[in-house]
């Protein structure tokens, strides 16, 4: 490998040949003392997203000429300065552009203390006296039932563009117009809610700014809980105590499931439960689907169903496929519906008067508990929504700190204690490995020696296996990421593959990536893969767990014994499989 000596602020580094400023600054972070304590700023540039960050911020000196970071690559016996008088006083001159473009109402926004601007803005000394008149105000974008986007915090980045058009396939939203005259608008002049959106939040969660965010429910869930007639049930998903713990400054990839049950018990909740008993409710109805469909010639490959972002995209994009979508709701509609129906009917309290909650890393599954065949018990199934980051804001506004609640605290009975099959649906190729776990013994009939499946395992965007079952091969394929569905399932069509069964999540990475996680900064996702971190909390819950296949279960078997009868049955039916729309 070609290398070059360089010196960044005095200090001298080998770096490899030919990468930006940018990435050479990322890299000192390998050498143990010298590594930068304040990085280059960025906040356009985001790894993988976008780049060349043209915000003017991006700046360091070499050779007593001002040049962007990410743009501008290394060579031999380069001096760079990333902190001189001269870098700083032009992103000082920079951030004051930006400023005068953007809404300052930080006091209100869902972002303030995880915005990026906001950051710069304190470490660069600005105070509320420089603060510039706003030239226009535009009206926020409302009608999305997921989303706001507010054009007058956009800082023109674009992130949210190249995210949702190159890593999802979808651009639903578009730039038009250059530099700080740039404007950000949906593909339709209805709004984001009639264009192609599938709300699946990945343009919420690389939005350096408060421009977009997620629709906030805490607010309604907070006035259910001061209700007195009310009974409210919460569930959380498993990515959830993968993730919580960053928006209270814990390292990435620390699990949090005890601390979140007792966070939640605090706040007021009636019942807290945990969605991995869905996930193995899912998972039991899922793969009793896809033996009947191998068994029986039914339509193949089975495509899974368990992400409502990547639902609604195989609704806009592929509706000559909906067949082959797996009929089984999401594991947190199935549990909202079992509430409501064997768990009201066991307490003996009015389905009407129990309000569910899902806490959730989805911002898509606002959407999901909208569509008109989430009411399996005749009423709404799950009534709301909230997001890992409103969940951080909830607790903060109570004064509950998560690291004061010990983490042995446990979720309710009979429907805490979910398999490790149910906790790794949380991460990408964790449906498929959970799925394979429960029907490769209904297909064999034997039980299974090793329970993990390495090859669908991992960060990767497409993965594929092929497993030997009875003298027949069963092929599976993961993808994760809109982009990466579309090129598989482009291959799908054109015959180029024949898989029976595929699971498919919306977010690269799945759940743990979800649009509703908390924020990273653009460094720390330049430098750490932390998707992969949080995805490893789950794998290490499922090692833990003493019982890891969602059939062996023993709460849900003696609720299907004494309540729903077979998977696939009437009540089941009813309860937990849905139908789909051609949009
Ligand atoms: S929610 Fe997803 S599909 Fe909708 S605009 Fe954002 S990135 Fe695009
Ligand atoms: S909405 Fe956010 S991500 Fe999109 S261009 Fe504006 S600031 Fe950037
Ligand atoms: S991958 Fe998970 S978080 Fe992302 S849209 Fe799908 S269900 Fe929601």
């Amino acid at each position: 490998m070609n290398t070059v000596n360089i010196k960044i602020n005095g200090y001298s580094y080998t770096m490899k040949h030919g990468i930006t400023i940018l990435d050479a600054s990322f890299e000192t972070m390998k050498f143990q003392r010298e590594y930068l304590q304040q990085p280059i700023p960025t906040l356009y540039y985001l790894k993988g997203v976008v780049d060349v960050d043209d915000s003017g911020v991006c700046v360091v000196e070499v050779d007593g000429k001002l040049v962007n970071a990410s743009t501008t690559r290394i060579h031999e016996g380069m001096e760079i300065q990333t902190r001189s008088e001269a870098v700083m006083g032009a992103r000082r001159e920079a951030l004051a552009k930006i400023l005068a473009i953007h809404n300052k109402s930080c006091v209100y926004c869902m972002r303030s203390t995880q915005c990026e601007l906001q950051n710069l803005l304190h470490e660069y000394g600005f105070t509320d006296e420089e603060e510039l008149p706003m030239s226009s105000i535009q009206p926020l974008d409302l009608s999305s039932v997921v989303l706001v986007r507010d054009n007058n915090k956009c800082i023109r980045c674009k992130r949210c563009v190249n995210v949702c058009a190159k890593v999802q396939a979808v651009s639903a939203i578009a730039a038009t117009g250059t530099g700080l005259d740039t404007s950000i608008e949906p593909a339709s002049p209805k709004g984001l809610a009639a264009a192609s959106c599938v709300n699946c939040g990945q343009c919420v969660a690389v939005c350096p700014v408060g421009a977009l965010t997620e629709k906030l429910q805490w607010e309604l869930v907070k006035e259910a809980i001061a209700d007195p007639d009310k009974f409210v049930v919460v569930q959380v998903a498993p990515a959830v105590r993968a993730a919580l713990g960053e928006s209270f400054e814990f390292p990435v990839g620390v699990d949090t499931e005890g601390r979140i049950a007792g966070a939640l018990r605090r706040l007021g909740f009636d019942k807290v439960f945990d969605t991995k008993v869905a996930a193995d409710l899912t998972i039991i109805e899922e793969a009793n689907e896809l033996v009947e469909r191998v068994k029986n010639h039914g339509v193949l490959p089975m495509l899974t169903s368990c992400c409502p972002g990547w639902v609604k995209y195989a609704e806009h994009f592929y509706p000559d496929m909906l067949d082959n979508l797996s009929t089984c709701k999401s594991p947190h509609t199935m549990f909202g519906a079992l509430i409501k129906s064997w768990y009201a009917e066991k307490m003996g309290i009015p389905k009407e008067k129990i309000v569910t909650v899902s806490v959730m890393p989805c911002t898509a599954k606002k959407f999901e508990i909208t569509r008109p065949d989430e009411c399996g018990a005749g009423v709404p199934d799950v009534d709301y929504v909230i997001t890992t980051n409103e969940l951080g804001k909830m607790l903060k506004d109570a004064e509950i700190q998560l690291e004061a609640i010990s983490p042995s605290e446990r979720f309710d009975e009979p429907l805490g204690d979910g398999t490790g099959a149910g906790v790794i649906f949380g991460v990408t190729g964790g449906v498929m490995e959970a799925a394979l776990r429960t029907a490769v013994e209904k297909l064999t009939g034997k039980p299974l020696e090793k329970l993990e499946f390495v090859d669908v395992r991992g960060m990767n965007g497409i993965k594929e296996a092929a497993y030997e079952l009875n003298g027949t091969t069963v092929k599976v394929a993961v993808a994760s990421g809109l982009a990466n569905a579309n090129a598989l399932l482009t291959r799908i069509k054109n015959g180029e593959a024949d898989y029976q069964f595929v699971e498919v999540m919306a977010c690269p990475g799945g759940c743990v990536n979800g649009g509703g996680q908390p924020h990273q900064l653009a460094a720390m996702r330049a430098l750490q893969d932390i998707p992969a971190m949080r995805a490893a909390a789950l794998y290490r819950s499922d090692d833990r767990s003493a019982v890891r296949k969602s059939h062996d279960n023993p709460a849900l078997n003696k609720i299907y014994a004494e309540y729903i009868g077979e998977p696939g049955g009437e009540t089941a039916h009813k309860l937990f499989h849905t139908s789909y729309i051609m949009r």
